[in-house]
Formats: C-alpha cells, structure tokens, sequence
C-alpha cells in the first residue's frame, strides 16, 4: 500500500491537484497556440484520450492573443507557459488560464514577479514553478551538486512567491537524468508541501521516452510523491496520455480499464499471440471495467499460469481456449478467440 505524502490542494480550473485527489496526467500541445482551430481540436483529442488538464505554449502576443478563445472553448484547464516576458503571463491570466507555469528565475525583477503574482491571486489562478536542470543559476552550480542547485533554486523560488503572499503554488523539478530526476524530488519532497508535478524531461522518442518516464514517474509514485504526471515524449502527444495513464495504472494509483497480460510466448506457441495480444491491447482500450484479461500461448500452461486473471485465451493448434480464472469455458479456431473473448468480458458484471 503506497502511502501518499501529504501535500497542499490547488484547484486548476476545476481539477484539483494534491492532497488526497487522484493523480492527473497531462500533455502540452504541440501546435502552434496562434492556430486556435488546431490547438481546440488538438485538446479534444487528448481529453478523448483521458488527458485531464493541458499546457500550451505562449511564446508570443499571437500566441497570447489565441488564448481567451482557446479558454473558452476548451474542454480541459488550460494552462499557459511561459518563459522570461512576464507581460505575457499577464495576459494569459486575463485571458482565463486555469494555471501559469513559469521559472520566477527567467521572468526578471522581484516586480515582476509581483505583478504575475497579483495578477493571479486576483483571479484564483496557480503558478507552477518549473524547474529543469538545463536552466538553473550558473553561480550556484560552482558551489552547489546540480540536484542541490535545482532544488535551492526551486525553494527560493517557493519562498520568493510566499513572501508576495501568494500560496498556490505547484513545483516540477525535472531533468533528463532519471536518476537526477528522483533524487531531486525525494529530496524536495521533504522541505515543502507544494503539490508536485512530476516527469522526466527531453526522454526522446516512445521506446526510450516510455521507458525514462516509467522508471522516474514511475519510482516517485511508488515511493507516494507525485499529484500530477507528465510523460515528456518526442512523439504525438496523445503517445503521453497513454503512457501517463498506463504508469498511473501499473503504479496501482489508478484503476479501471483492461490490465492486458501476454506470455512471452516459447516453443510450445502455436498460434499468433504476438498479433492477438496487439490486436487485443486496441480492441479493448476503451473498455472502462477494471478486469485482468491474458493472452497465452499455450492451453496446457496458459491458464493455469494466469488463474489470477479474470478472463482468457490459451492457444492450441490453429485454435484455442477461453478461460474464466483458470477454467477453461469455450473452445474457438483462432480468429474467433479475440471475438468471443470481447463478448465475454462485455457480458462480465452484467448478470
Ligand atoms: Fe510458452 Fe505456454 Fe508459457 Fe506461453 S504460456 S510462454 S506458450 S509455456
């Protein structure tokens, strides 16, 4: 059982994030926020997807211009993010953000800072501070380790922001070191109560990105640090979504929907279970019942090495079985097995 540090609530729109709230996964859009028409139908369909909030870019005036229509459309919170031009963070607030993310550390004076922060008490609107190790203050990296400068700078930043009387406060602290990554955060976890949004940042494509972020979110979840996830992929962002809700799931944070099992198949394979486990993965991926479903490849060890499921397929030759946790219900050629499993796992809680 993880035990869940205890953190502070902020409300993002009308999710909340810390405390006792589920864990939300979110995505950036990768179009350019100027293009109102791309970056909506982007939005609608990572929230199809299971996104739950999403960052879009604010690198200009276009860009700033686009957002209170963005906002009033989108199906999501939208949260703005901005680098070093704190009028634009003003203007995104005005525009209705559901939350800023800025680094006060390339937004300029502590005036500036002020004003971003007055702007958005104003509104109810949160600031999260993110931190990556590829912008921290030089200086301090010739005295400090690059884990105890990323989080000098990150509690700096958190005590600048609560000396403006401003409270609502979310913090990331990410690098593209794994190992970095969760050290930083184990670490900051233990000097402040600010909700964490956690990720490993620049992970590369879905192969490497995939594996990066399963093992650094995937460590601080277990370890119960985290609010809120991003998968950072060089990739579609909807890639990110069902990464994110997968490690969410693995983690045990989360529930519902088909947890798919396969064996790695062996010598006694006699049927095509590398393409009915893919094939399975997308036929069931709306299903929204949390049961355990295994594709195996062979009758004689399959159902009995996934008893623990609650349904399956065994392979025989060119055919195969269905089993409900461990007894076999059905016999079926194989390219009925998927039909008649999916027909099943419907059937399943409806008696
Ligand atoms: Fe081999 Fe059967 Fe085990 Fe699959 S279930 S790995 S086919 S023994």
């Amino acid at each position: 059982m993880i035990s869940r540090r205890a953190t502070r609530v902020i409300s993002v729109g009308d999710v909340l994030i810390g405390g006792s709230n589920p864990i939300t996964v979110q995505s950036m859009c990768n179009t350019f926020t100027s293009d109102v028409k791309k970056t909506l139908s982007q939005i609608s369909e990572l929230r199809a997807a299971g996104c739950e909030i999403i960052r879009v870019a604010v690198p200009d005036m276009a860009a700033a211009e686009a957002l209170p229509e963005i906002c009033k459309q989108s199906p999501l919170p939208v949260v703005a993010d901005i680098h070093f031009d704190y009028r634009l963070a003003l203007l995104s607030a005005k525009a209705g953000v559901a939350k800023i993310r800025i680094n006060p550390g390339n937004i300029g004076t502590r005036d500036r800072v002020k004003a971003v922060a007055d702007a958005c008490k104003e509104r109810n609107i949160p600031i999260r501070i993110g931190v990556n190790s590829g912008s921290v203050d030089k200086h301090l990296l010739e005295t400090h380790s690059l884990i105890d400068t990323m989080i000098k700078s990150a509690l700096d930043q958190i005590a600048m922001l609560e000396e403006l009387d401003f409270n609502d406060i979310a913090l990331s602290i990410k690098s593209s070191s794994v190992a970095d990554t969760v050290s930083a955060y184990r670490k900051i976890s233990q000097s402040t109560n600010v909700p964490l949004h956690i990720g490993v940042t620049e992970t590369g494509t879905v192969y490497n990105g995939v594996i990066k972020s399963a093992m650094g979110i995937g460590s601080l979840l277990l370890d119960g640090i985290g609010d809120t996830i991003r998968v950072s992929l060089t990739a579609n962002p909807l890639e990110e979504i069902r990464a994110g809700l997968s490690i969410l799931k693995t983690a045990g944070v989360r529930s519902g929907g088909i947890n798919l099992i396969s064996c790695p198949t062996c010598g006694r394979t006699k049927i095509d279970v590398i393409s009915l486990a893919e094939k399975a993965e997308e036929l069931f991926q709306d299903i929204k019942k949390p049961l355990t479903i295994a594709i195996m490849g062979c009758a004689v060890n399959g159902p009995g090495e996934a008893r623990f499921a609650d349904a399956g397929i065994a392979g025989g030759d060119g055919m195969g079985v269905i089993f409900l946790k461990g007894e076999i219900v059905d016999r079926a050629p194989e390219n009925e097995l998927l039909p008649r499993l999916l027909k099943l796992i419907n059937s399943m809680g409806e008696a």
